[in-house]
């Protein structure tokens, strides 16, 4: 059966490498907007050009775009059965498009990682060098930890207004052991 899963957490957290894990394991589409976006950029779509000086000042995309640009993935056929939402929604605004653009569907459990800052800013450090991202400069980098605090981070207290179950996960560890422990909080979902 198909899961509709959303991932919360820092940039450093391991987010994006969970997500795709997660994914794959349950068989349901990775929705990341981040490397939509960065595709649209390397694409040079009119979406990749209105984002790509926002994306490297650490800045976010506008509501708006972001939420066109979500809508038209669930409109594929492989999001009809589930989807694992990974930097999406990433404030209010955007949580509570997503609650009209699911249709009455809820999102079933957000997984929120967690991890010591001294270690968020090691592995960020680690991905700048082995990435090179555009967006990885030190400005960028702490514009959108800073962003994460003040705009995504309450969402973890949004969803439960929404009766929507948060479960926190530990991302210190190695890449299996935080997996694991995603993977036992998906497994106490109802079937
Ligand atoms: P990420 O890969 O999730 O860290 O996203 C990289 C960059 O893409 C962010 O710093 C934003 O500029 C942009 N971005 C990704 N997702 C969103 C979103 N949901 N809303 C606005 N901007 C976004």
């Amino acid at each position: 059966m198909g899961r509709r899963l959303l991932f919360l957490g820092p940039q450093g957290v391991g987010k994006g490498t969970q997500a795709a894990k997660v994914a794959q394991l349950i068989g349901v589409p990775h929705v990341s907007t981040g490397d939509m976006l960065r595709q649209a950029v390397a694409e040079g779509t009119d979406l990749g050009m209105q984002a790509k000086a926002l994306m490297e000042a650490g800045d976010l995309v506008p509501d708006e775009l972001v939420v066109a640009m979500v809508k038209e993935r669930f409109a594929k056929p492989d999001a009809l059965c589930g989807y694992l939402l990974d930097g999406f929604p990433r404030n209010q605004a955007q949580a509570e498009a997503l609650d009209v653009a699911m249709n009455g569907e809820a999102i079933e459990l957000v997984i929120s990682m967690t991890a010591d800052e001294d270690e968020l800013l090691r592995r960020m450090q680690e991905r700048a060098e082995r990435e090179g991202r555009s967006d990885d400069t030190p400005e960028a980098m702490k514009r959108r930890l800073a962003l994460y605090w003040d705009e995504t981070a309450p969402l973890t207290e949004y969803y439960p207004t929404q009766q929507v179950r948060v479960a926190a996960v530990d991302g210190m560890g190695t890449i299996d052991e935080v997996f694991h422990r995603i993977v036992a909080a998906i497994a106490e979902l109802d079937p």
